[in-house]
């Protein structure tokens, strides 16, 4: 059940009442992102301290990121890292991405993220040769998100996890129903060079999917 229940509890608002949710700098950013007008579209902090979570469990060094907002994710995936590490964050819109650099910067991580502006496909295909990603996390334009994969698996080192946002939308639910967001998650099923699970997550008053998919150190039946 996910509705309020009769004390108006939800199970997200037990999840992100525990200790180590957002802190005084999301917040921050969260207000900063809103006052600049960009759209409330960012991850739930239950979703973040799981992005978080994942990219300490891969021992993460270097992530990248596709869809930047206001850097509300980026704060939760570059406080992963250690101090040299360092998030590459591309965002196609030049005044997210400014809000987005104000937003590092006041929360200490403007040396170890980079933003980069301009449509993600052309970023990821100017990136070839570059060090290996230990994560990567797609939350872009959904109907992108199939190429985004294609492009993202040979950035990302084998044993590295690629998780992407927004993965169970309704259309789910409809017999006919299509998306971006299913055709990714079918494209990563379908890969013998990934093993891919959706996540359940909680956002907003509902569900939402995390699809996290680990990149094989060898393709099966190779
Ligand atoms: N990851 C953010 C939310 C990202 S919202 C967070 O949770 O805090 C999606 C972002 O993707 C928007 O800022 C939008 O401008 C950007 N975007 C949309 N199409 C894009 C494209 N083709 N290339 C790069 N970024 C894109
Ligand atoms: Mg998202």
């Amino acid at each position: 059940m996910l509705q309020p229940s009769a004390n108006g509890m939800t199970y997200r608002g037990y999840i992100e009442s525990l200790p180590g949710g957002e802190d005084d700098a999301l917040r921050r950013a969260r207000e900063a992102a809103e006052a600049a007008d960009l759209p409330a579209i960012q991850v739930s902090a239950a979703q973040g301290k799981a992005l978080h979570v994942l990219a300490l469990a891969a021992g993460a060094r270097r992530i990248l990121e596709i869809g930047t907002l206001g850097a509300y994710s980026a704060i939760w995936l570059a406080r992963a890292l250690p101090p040299d590490g360092r998030l590459v964050s591309l965002e196609i819109n030049a005044r997210h991405a400014e809000v987005a650099r104000a937003n590092l910067e006041r929360a200490g991580l403007g040396g170890r993220v980079e933003v980069r502006v301009g449509p993600a496909l052309e970023s990821l295909a100017a990136m070839e040769g570059e060090e290996p990603f230990d994560l990567a996390f797609i939350d872009a334009d959904k109907d992108g998100y199939v190429s985004y994969l294609e492009a993202v698996v040979p950035l990302v080192r084998a044993g590295g996890i690629i998780a992407a946002d927004n993965t169970l939308p309704d259309a789910v639910l409809e017999p006919e129903g299509d998306s971006g967001a299913m055709r990714y998650n079918a494209a990563a099923a379908a890969r013998k060079d990934l093993v891919t699970a959706v996540f359940p997550m909680l956002r907003g008053d509902g569900v939402d999917g995390l699809t996290v998919s680990v990149k094989r150190p060898v393709p099966e039946g190779a």
